[in-house]
C-alpha cells in the first residue's frame, strides 16, 4: 500500500501511545487491575540464564558474511544463503530444519551452529481493536543481564505496522516517557531488531504482511544506528521483508549529529522528530537532552534532511495537560514552524503509572490544534490505538517486573 502523496507515514500512529485520552492520568491506576485484554499464555523462559541459547543468531550476520559462511565453512553454493533467507522472510521458518528444500546435512551444520530466534515471547497481549503486543526477552550478553523490550502491530485498515524498540530502556529521560525510567541498559543487536519483525509477522494470517515499520518503541535509534541501519536494509530489501523505505519511520528526540549520519547513509527512510516543546526553556524540563542541542540545532538539522531530502518535515509533539499544551505554547510553535511545509503529530500524553503528567482534555487538544492551523500548520492528531493493552511502550515491561501478578492471564 501506498503513503498518500505528501503524507508522511509517520502520521500514522505510533502504538500502545496514541491511545488512552483518559482523564485524571496522574498516578493513573495500574492496568494490571483494570484491562480487558486478552492476554496469551507464552512459554517464558526465566531470566536467570537457564535456556540462554549458547549459539548465535544467523540473522545476527551479514549478506557477505553469511554468503562466506555458506561456500566457504559449509562448502555450499551461493544461492543456498537466498533460500534461508527467504524461508526465513517469506515463508516464516523459525527453525532450520523446516527448510526442506536445502540438503539435510546442510540444514543439521546450521541448526548445530546457528539458531534464528534468540529472545523468548514473555507476554503477548491482544487489544479489542486488533492491536497485538510482544513482550519479548533477549538473553543476557556480555556485562548486561537479561533484556525485556516491546514490540507491537498495528492494524489500521489495510495497513499492518510495527512499532520496533532500539535498546533496552531508553537513555534520553523525556520526564514523561515509561521506557526512559530506568535508563537505557544496552542497544539491541541487528538480529534482535530483526526478530521483533519476524515475530509480529508470525502473528499475521498467512495472507498478510507487514507494510509499515516505525522506529517508535523503546530506545532511541539514532543511539543505535549501526544496529539500526543493517536492520533496514534486511527489512527493505526484497529478499527480505520487502517494505519500501518510504514506509519506514525513524523517530529521535533530535540527536542533531546523527540526522546528518542519516543523511549520509539513511536518507531513504522517513525521518520523524520528538519536539515536544517550542521553545528551550520549555523543551528543557520536558526533554533533558535538549539542553545539549538546543531547539535551534534540532531545527536546523530538521532544515538539512528537508534541504536533501526534498520531504515535508514531521515532528512529534506529545500534549501533556498544563504543560506543553497552552495556548502561548501553541502561539510559540506555530512561530517556529511558520513557512517550514511541517507536519505537526500530536499526540496526547499517555498515561504512564506513577508519573504526574495529565492528558488534556479533547477540548484543550481541539484548541492547541486549532492555532496551529490557523496559521497554516498542517496537524494531524494520533488515533486512539491499543488503549486496553496498556498505556505507553515501556509500561508492560514494568509492570511485568514488578508485579509478583503480571498482567494476569485471561483477565
Ligand atoms: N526515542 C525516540 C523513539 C521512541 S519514542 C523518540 O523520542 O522519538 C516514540 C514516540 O513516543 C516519541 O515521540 C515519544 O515522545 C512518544 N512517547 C513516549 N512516551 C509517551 C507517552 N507516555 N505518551 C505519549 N507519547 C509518548
Amino acid at each position: 500500500m501506498s503513503a498518500e502523496p505528501g503524507v508522511n507515514p509517520a502520521d500514522e500512529m505510533v502504538v500502545g501511545r496514541e491511545s488512552a485520552w483518559h482523564e485524571g492520568a496522574a498516578g493513573a491506576a495500574s492496568p494490571v487491575k483494570s484491562l480487558p485484554l486478552v492476554s496469551i499464555p507464552t512459554s517464558a523462559a526465566p531470566s536467570t540464564g537457564s535456556g540462554v541459547p549458547t549459539k548465535p543468531s544467523w540473522l545476527g550476520m551479514s549478506a557477505v558474511e553469511q554468503e562466506r559462511w555458506v561456500t566457504e565453512v559449509a562448502g555450499q553454493a551461493k544461492f543456498r544463503r537466498k533460500q534461508i533467507e527467504k524461508w526465513i522472510f517469506q515463508q516464516r521458518a523459525t527453525s532450520f530444519n523446516d527448510m526442506t528444500d536445502l540438503p539435510l546435512a546442510f540444514r543439521e551444520r546450521l541448526a548445530a551452529e546457528f539458531t534464528i530466534f534468540t529472545g523468548q515471547v514473555v507476554r503477548h497481549q491482544v487489544s479489542k481493536d486488533g492491536t497485538e503486543k510482544l513482550l519479548i526477552e533477549f538473553p543476557p550478553m556480555g556485562r548486561h543481564g537479561a533484556g525485556r523490550i516491546e514490540c507491537v502491530l498495528i492494524r489500521e485498515k489495510q495497513r499492518r505496522t510495527i512499532c520496533v524498540s532500539s535498546q533496552v530502556g531508553c537513555g534520553m529521560g523525556c520526564v514523561f516517557c515509561a521506557s526512559g525510567l530506568d535508563g537505557v541498559d544496552r542497544s539491541l543487536q541487528v538480529n534482535e531488531i530483526l526478530e521483533q519483525m519476524l515475530r509480529i509477522t508470525g502473528v499475521l494470517p498467512v495472507d498478510e504482511r507487514l507494510s509499515h515499520i516505525v522506529m517508535m518503541g523503546m530506545g532511541e535509534p539514532l543511539a543505535n544506528l549501526p544496529n539500526v541501519l543493517p536492520a533496514l536494509e534486511v527489512a527493505s530489501s526484497d529478499f527480505g521483508l520487502g517494505i519500501s523505505p518510504r514506509r519506514i519511520t525513524i523517530s529521535t528526540v533530535g540527536l542533531t549529529k546523527s540526522i546528518d549520519r542519516l543523511l549520509e547513509v539513511g536518507k531513504r527512510y522517513q525521518l520523524a522528530i520528538s519536539l515536544h516543546a517550542p521553545t528551550n526553556s520549555l523543551r528543557n524540563q520536558i526533554v533533558p537532552t535538549n539542553e545539549k542541542i538546543g531547539v535551534e540545532g534540532i531545527m536546523e538539522a530538521a532544515a538539512r534532511f528537508k534541504r536533501e531530502t526534498g520531504r515535508r518535515l514531521t515532528f512529534e509533539y506529545v500534549l501533556l495537560g498544563g504543560i506543553n499544551d497552552t495556548l502561548e505554547a501553541a502561539e510559540d510553535l506555530a512561530d517556529l514552524l511558520a513557512g517550514q511545509d511541517a507536519l505537526v503529530n500530536l499526540i496526547p500524553y499517555n498515561p504512564v503509572a506513577g508519573l504526574p503528567y495529565a492528558t488534556p482534555s479533547n477540548q484543550a487538544i481541539a484548541r492547541f490544534r486549532k492555532v496551529l492551523e490557523d496559521r497554516g500548520v498542517v496537524v494531524k492528531c494520533r488515533q486512539r490505538k491499543g488503549d486496553d493493552i496498556d498505556a505507553a511502550c515501556g509500561q508492560l515491561r514494568r509492570l511485568v517486573d514488578k508485579s509478583s501478578v503480571g498482567l494476569a492471564d485471561g483477565n
